[in-house]
């Protein structure tokens, strides 16, 4: 499944201003199948309500957001969504975390622990079942999340900086787990990150928004082989000139401001 954004406009109204808040405007881009596809911008653009407005938790003010040509109208199971934080429950073990949105969903016991089983694995998390969460290291504790979105089988993720709270070390080899294991689930994928080298590091694409509200300044392509291995990639010299770009065009727009 692929998704779109046609003309999308969104604002808030707040009781503390009689002027509603404008935070992206007029986004139109597409994401095919199995694509990834990152999303730049200085803070307060309009990063997250993109992804919130994919994951239907926010309609748009105008324009249409569309996955696999449906409009979107709500929450549903194609599309999971990870955040910055973890959000792990901790009064639950990983498997049970990761068994959560199974269980919601009415899947049996035995169903439900066969795929966390699986998604643990596929993690890099096997024999870390029965750990409490405060028992895993910060990468641990992401890809526990990452287990857990995927566990419901979503044929889209949305990655909300994910790797931002990480030192740098975990931060390399977690880019580098998260980008395998969605190349191998051939999951299409929209990451919102401030880290412009990640960006390059693990996209087909770059999306760079200007400041609020948050319009596309350009898209940039990422002409580099390896998406699946950003440890891979960090060796080319190129990653440095595409993130060298979306920095000038970051700075010029600031100027403009
Ligand atoms: P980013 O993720 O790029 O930092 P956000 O999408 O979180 O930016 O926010 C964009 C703008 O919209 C900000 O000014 C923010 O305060 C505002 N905003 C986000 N969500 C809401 C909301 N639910 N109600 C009112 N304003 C909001
Ligand atoms: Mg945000």
């Amino acid at each position: 499944m692929g998704l779109e954004f046609r003309q999308v406009t969104k604002q808030f109204v707040s009781q503390a201003s009689v002027d509603p808040l404008t935070a992206v405007r007029d986004i139109t881009f597409k994401v095919e199948e199995g694509e990834f596809v990152s999303v730049v911008g200085p803070s307060g653009c309009g990063k997250s309500t993109i992804l919130s407005m994919t994951a239907g938790l926010y309609a748009p003010t105008e324009g249409e957001v569309l996955v696999s040509g449906e409009p979107v109208r709500g929450p549903n199971s194609h599309v999971g969504f990870m955040l910055q934080k973890d959000l792990l429950l901790p009064w639950r073990t990983i498997i049970k975390n990761v068994e959560f949105g199974l269980e919601s969903r009415g899947v049996a016991r035995a169903t439900r622990r066969e795929r966390a089983l699986s998604e643990l694995a596929r993690c890099q998390l096997d024999g870390f079942d029965n750990h409490y969460p405060y028992q895993l290291s910060g990468g641990m504790r992401q890809r526990a999340a990452l287990a857990r979105t995927l566990a419901i089988d979503p044929d889209i993720i949305l990655l909300d900086e994910p790797f931002s709270a990480l030192d740098a070390q975990t931060k390399l080899l977690l880019q580098n787990s998260f980008a395998e294991t969605i190349a191998q689930a051939k999951i299409t994928t929209l990451l919102i990150t401030h880290d412009l080298s990640e960006a390059v590091l693990m996209s087909d694409r770059v999306i760079v928004l200007s400041e609020r509200p948050g319009t596309i300044l350009e898209t940039i392509d990422v002409e580099l082989p390896d998406r699946a291995h950003p440890l891979a990639r960090r060796q080319m010299p190129q990653v440095y000139e595409y993130a060298a770009r979306i920095f000038d065009l970051l700075k010029l727009d600031e100027r403009a401001a």
